[in-house]
């Protein structure tokens, strides 16, 4: 099974990510996850990075589809399933992701869309501030994470739908019920034949898309 997901901070990617990956043994790949550790070892990266994740904009693609292409090819190696959790946050990021899965021979089966509003997920990050004292979970850098993912990264959601993939799940409730919800709809994704992947048309859509949104046209 290989799944990516999109949904705003708060919504529960973190929790999701692992339930899905401990149910099929797979790898969880967290971009979030990824970056914060290391910040957290102040590794050139760590240090290049840090005032992005503090800001609560986005790290230039470059090195995020590096960590990401990194650790595809090990999910190959270990039998070819993940779950991406943090990518793709643009329409540059969802074709370079599209790309490498081709060439590594492991396109996404299923976009899982967490569907959760402002109000509640701004809830959950001011609470998750109090225990785990995130530099990006203070009300001002929650504001313009939502607003990057409102004008950015929801966007893309409608090109998943299109390519037949897109499985959205209302994360409103507890996060046991969503993960119920999950499980079912990734369990009966699993049984259908995957849909065959179509580069030139996928890459085409997806380039309108961008046109659509007023988003620079992807060099090709
Ligand atoms: P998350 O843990 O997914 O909420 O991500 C935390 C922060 O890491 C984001 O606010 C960004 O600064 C950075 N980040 C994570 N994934 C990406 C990505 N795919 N592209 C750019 N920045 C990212």
């Amino acid at each position: 099974m290989r799944v990516l997901m999109i949904a705003p901070p708060g919504a529960g990617k973190g929790t999701q990510g692992e339930l899905i990956a401990a149910h099929f043994g797979i790898p969880h790949i967290a971009t979030g996850e990824l970056l914060r550790d290391h910040v957290a070892r102040r590794t050139g990266l760590g240090l290049a990075v840090q005032g992005y994740l503090d800001r609560g904009e986005f790290v230039p693609d470059q090195i995020v589809l590096d960590m990401v292409r990194e650790a595809l090819i090990a999910a190959k190696a270990g039998g070819g399933g993940y779950v991406l959790d943090g990518i793709p946050r643009n329409i540059e990021q969802a074709r370079a992701a599209y790309e490498i899965g081709l060439e590594l021979g492991m396109t996404a089966d299923v976009a899982l869309h967490l569907d959760a509003d402002d109000a509640e997920v701004t809830r959950r990050l001011l609470a998750r501030a109090a225990l785990e004292h995130r530099s990006d979970d203070t009300a001002e850098v929650i504001a313009q994470r939502l607003a990057l993912y409102h004008q950015v990264t929801s966007p893309i959601i409608c090109w998943y739908r299109d390519r037949g993939i897109l499985v959205s799940v209302d994360a409103m409730r507890p996060a046991q019920q969503v993960g119920r919800e999950i499980l079912a709809d990734l369990d009966a994704m699993a049984a259908r034949p995957a849909p065959v992947p179509a580069p030139e048309r996928d890459l085409a859509e997806l380039a309108t898309l961008a046109d659509a949104f007023g988003v620079a046209r992807p060099a090709s």
